[in-house]
């Protein structure tokens, strides 16, 4: 593993090979006197997982975990799998991966009620509610494998000391790229996409695309957010030559960080957003930032700006949105988060245009998933369970709840 900086001075690990420098050994899991059943709700990866092996993040190839307990001489139980070697050695792990999340006879809600370790993802969240969480007895550890730990009630996990761990840095860059590529090609500033549908209608007519396309350079940009990601993004921008890269966060940038991209704190949200031409929205959602972007907040949007959110969905107020672009007021929004994930077929944001027909660069929940990013994230989400196991110490960055409180100061002032 390698380290790389954090604005805020934090480490950030980032997993370039496999993260088990030492192997876990049969003794140390005797050791760690391990009976535990280990719950993981993953998304079906279907055909193109079973193609595609490094789709580690999948219900097919199970965040290479299965591999891993077999490289060391164990099995699991669940799945059919032989289980003589787990009672030869008392271990009794039991396994259970599924993708099926929603409602009472959901695999999620039907072992949840006896599973010690939990491990979700972002791209396809099991909502772990309270009332899941006060059914959940012997719950102690729920694993992000990826960034962002809104679908569970965090304060619910506070209150009953589960734990709470993510793995962070794991997709930041991956997420910053996405964001760079949405404001400028994808549907914002050039127009990119109405573009290329004509392009594929077989038609040609330059003034209809020309007629919103712009320049980035010498535009206001904005961040809701500068932490890992938000100050990426930042960096990122650096070479277009904006006019400013502003922020608005209540955790200010050291100023080594914020003098190095020239970025401006603004301490008023409404003030930022007046003066941005595209904002993007890279913080964490929670009680202070769930439907933060709503009518009030866009009425203050300069007529015509670009929003992005690649942060969670529930931030912005789909309706809200939906309308702005409708009318104009926004140029365009882009994002891969949505409100409900799966969304739902006729979820507003898969169609809903600017007046021109264009400014929609929604995608599906892939941003920080890039096979990149997935590699980190489940080297990260075995070492979790590793550290868990064996009674290692957890990696600070890594922890968002720790037992009976907030660790991380990213979801919320409090
Ligand atoms: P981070 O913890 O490094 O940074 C979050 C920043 O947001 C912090 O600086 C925090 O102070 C700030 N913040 C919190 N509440 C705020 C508020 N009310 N107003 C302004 N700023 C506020 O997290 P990160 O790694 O940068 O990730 C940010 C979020 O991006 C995650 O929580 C997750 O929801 C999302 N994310 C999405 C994807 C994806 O695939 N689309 C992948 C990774 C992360």
């Amino acid at each position: 593993s390698c380290i790389s900086s954090d604005p805020r001075g934090g480490s950030i690990i980032s997993f370039t090979s496999s993260p088990f420098s030492k192997p876990l050994t049969t003794l140390e899991f005797l050791h760690a006197d391990t009976n535990m059943k280990v719950l993981a709700i993953l998304y079906d990866g279907k055909e193109a997982a079973l193609q595609e092996p490094r789709l580690l993040g999948t219900t097919e190839n199970k965040l290479g975990i299965a591999d891993w307990l077999q490289k060391e001489g164990h099995e699991f139980i669940g799945d059919g799998l032989d289980t003589t070697l787990c009672v030869q050695h008392s271990i009794y792990i039991g396994r259970q991966v599924s993708s099926s999340k929603e409602g009472p006879d959901s695999d999620f809600q039907k072992h949840i009620v006896d599973a010690e370790v939990l491990i979700t993802t972002p791209f396809h969240p099991g909502y772990l509610t309270k009332e899941l969480i006060e059914k959940a007895k012997n719950l102690k550890l729920c694993i992000t494998a990826g960034v962002g730990s809104d679908h569970i009630d965090l304060n619910a996990a506070v209150d009953h000391k589960i734990q709470v761990l993510e793995v962070s840095g794991s997709n930041v860059v991956s997420v910053a790229e996405h964001v760079v590529m949405s404001i400028l090609l994808q549907v914002l500033v050039r127009n990119f996409m109405p573009a290329h549908e004509m392009i594929e209608r077989g038609d040609w007519q330059v003034s209809d695309i020309a007629r919103n396309a712009f320049d980035l350079e010498g535009k206001v940009v904005g961040t809701i957010g500068a932490g890992r990601i938000g100050y990426r993004v930042l960096q990122r921008l650096v070479p277009f030559d904006c006019k400013s890269l502003l922020y608005y966060d209540y955790a200010p940038l050291p100023a080594a960080a914020a003098q190095s991209v020239g970025a401006v704190r603004v301490e008023d949200l409404k003030e930022m957003v007046s003066q941005c031409d595209v904002v993007t929205v890279n913080c964490p959602l929670h009680e202070g930032t769930r439907g933060l972007v709503n009518d009030e907040l866009l009425k203050h949007f300069k007529k015509g700006a670009w929003l992005v959110n690649t942060a969670r969905g529930a931030i912005c107020d789909k309706d809200a949105v939906a309308r702005a672009l409708k009318s104009g007021h926004l140029s365009g929004y882009s994002g891969d988060v949505w409100n409900v994930q799966p969304a739902p077929k006729d979820h507003v944001w898969r169609t809903m245009k600017n007046p021109l027909g264009g400014g929609n660069g929604m995608v599906p929940h892939y941003s920080g998933t890039t096979l990149d990013a997935q590699a980190r994230y489940a080297a990260g989400a075995k070492s979790i369970l590793e550290n868990y196991l064996i009674g290692k110490a957890q990696e600070p960055a890594n922890i968002i709840v720790g037992l009976g409180k907030y660790e991380s100061k990213a979801y919320g002032q409090r």
